[in-house]
């Protein structure tokens, strides 16, 4: 028996998300060790334009606004939280779902990599992201709940 499961709240968020990526996340819940919800599915452009005046984001171009990207927070004594221990936790779960049901992924905790198919430990690939920019003389925009289908293959 899966030890957790989504409440209404992350269900309505998977509302209108692509179907493949619906399966990982629902693979990814029964999975998990830690509980996590759905912060954001399907965002509106008022709602993105509001995300980006925050900081809290940075493109119009946000896979969020087609359906192609969701926000999954951990969740801990009934409150989401943004920590990057639980965050690293969900990130495993979400890889072996998707390497499962061979859907590529990409995760905004490190952006370059190819998420699916890699073995290294989440907390290696933020590391190693942030290094890799910083050598470019770049920022790194870290986004560790974010998870998207590519572009390349979900256009
Ligand atoms: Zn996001």
């Amino acid at each position: 028996m899966p030890q957790f499961s989504f409440g209404q709240a992350s269900l309505k968020e998977l509302k209108g998300v692509h179907t493949d990526l619906v399966a990982v996340v629902t693979r990814a819940i029964a999975l998990t060790v830690q509980d996590f919800s759905v912060h954001d599915g399907v965002r509106t452009i008022t709602e993105q334009q509001k995300l980006i005046a925050a900081g809290a984001s940075q493109t119009m171009d946000s896979r969020h606004l087609t359906g192609h990207a969701v926000d999954l927070v951990p969740y801990i004594n009934g409150k989401r939280r943004w920590e990057w221990a639980p965050i690293f936790v969900i990130a495993d779960a979400v890889r072996v779902a998707a390497r499962e049901l061979a859907i590529p992924l990409r995760w905004g905790g490190a952006w370059d990599v190819d998420f699916t198919t890699s073995s290294e430990s989440p907390e290696d690939w933020v590391s190693s992201y942030v290094a890799h920019r910083k050598k470019q003389g770049l920022r790194a925009f870290i986004d560790g709940p974010h998870y998207e289908l590519p572009k390349a293959k979900y256009p």
